[in-house]
């Protein structure tokens, strides 16, 4: 970010902000550099007029979410790196529609306790994200999920603030979601509506008790990572081959670069050690799919987002 925009950039802003912040730390890997500034809004009016400003005067800006998906470059990030952590971003509220229950979650209301919430409230629709961790706007971006389904089952709106800071709100059934993103061209996503089914409260808690063991006793849940590194590749007959099993049988299971391993017990999980480097993590991502390719021909593509300043590193 330019030196002569930080004194007078955010000057009018009701925003917090912090100027050469270590966002990298902030991710569930824990490694990576800085954002020139970290802006954590006080109201959505505030954060549409800042999309505005960095619109016109072109700096670049991102969001950050709960960091569960995202590796940050050692040498960080340019422009503002926005983080919706006050609380007006943070509230779930619950209504009924003709149609029968419905939350309302702000983009940065915690998965993990808007879940136990429903739970507790006996509200089934939620369920399919248990043992992610998630904001809405980073689960709704990376449309997250798996064997169970995915945050886009039981989705009815997203709101979105578009670059120049306009209120979008989209219907589900208007938005092209894939397996592990979602086609929403606006760069914020505020806020989401979900359609929730009545249900025993006792029924969805075994439920997702069961999701939990089955993550426990397949994935490194108590390591730092970011879940999946690659996404699984598509096969010709439309179905999807595991990441997983291919860098396993390519023998990288344990392999690792500097403080950066591939897990023991699950190959598509890159989990790092208190000397890990962001660098590291690429580096073995790169050493992974080369020798997968190798090996099978097939192209690993990325599920983890990586931010950097060096556009090379972002596949
Ligand atoms: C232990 C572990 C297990 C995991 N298991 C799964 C799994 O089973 N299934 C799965 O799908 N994922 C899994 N993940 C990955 C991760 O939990 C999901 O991708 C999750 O949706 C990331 O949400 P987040 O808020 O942390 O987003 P972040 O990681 O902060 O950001 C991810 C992307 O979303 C964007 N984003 C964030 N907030 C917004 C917003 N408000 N508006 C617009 N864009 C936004 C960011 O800019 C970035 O591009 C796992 C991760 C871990 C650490």
């Amino acid at each position: 970010m330019p030196a002569r925009f930080r004194s007078t950039f955010f000057g009018d802003l009701d925003v917090d902000v912090t100027f050469d912040a270590a966002i990298g730390t902030m991710t569930h890997f824990v490694v990576g550099g800085q954002a020139d500034a970290l802006v954590r809004p006080r109201s959505a009016d505030a954060l549409s007029i800042l999309l505005r400003r960095c619109h016109d005067s072109k700096v670049p800006c991102r969001v950050l979410g709960n960091g569960a998906n995202l590796l940050v470059d050692d040498i960080g990030v340019d422009g503002i790196v926005i983080k919706l952590d006050h609380e007006c971003f943070k509230q779930t509220r619950y209504h009924k529609t003709d149609r029968g229950d419905a939350l309302h979650a702000m983009a940065g209301a915690d998965m993990a306790t808007t879940l136990m919430e429903t739970v507790r409230h006996g509200l089934e629709g939620l369920t399919a994200m248990a043992g992610i961790p998630a904001s809405f706007g980073g689960a709704i971006r990376m449309n997250a999920g798996g064997k169970f389904g995915c945050i886009s089952d039981s989705l009815e709106t997203v709101t979105c603030l578009s670059s120049t800071g306009e209120l979008i709100t989209h219907e589900k059934n208007s938005i092209r979601f894939n397996y592990r993103e979602s086609r929403i061209a606006e760069p914020i996503i505020l806020s989401s509506t979900f359609a929730l089914k009545e249900c025993d409260p006792i029924a969805i808690r075994n439920k997702v008790k069961e999701i939990f063991s089955w993550k426990k006793s397949c994935q490194p849940l108590s390591d730092s990572s970011a879940g999946c590194a690659f996404k699984n590749p598509l096969l010709p007959d439309g179905t999807r081959m595991s990441a997983g099993k291919l860098i396993d049988n390519a023998g990288l299971k344990g392999f690792s670069v500097g403080g950066a391993s591939i897990s023991n017990q699950h190959a598509n999980f890159i989990i790092t050690s208190a000397n890990a480097t962001a660098r590291n993590v690429i580096d073995l991502m790169q050493t992974v799919r080369e020798r997968v390719e190798d090996k099978t021909q097939v192209h690993l593509q990325n599920e983890v987002v990586i931010w950097s300043r060096d556009h090379e590193v972002v596949r």
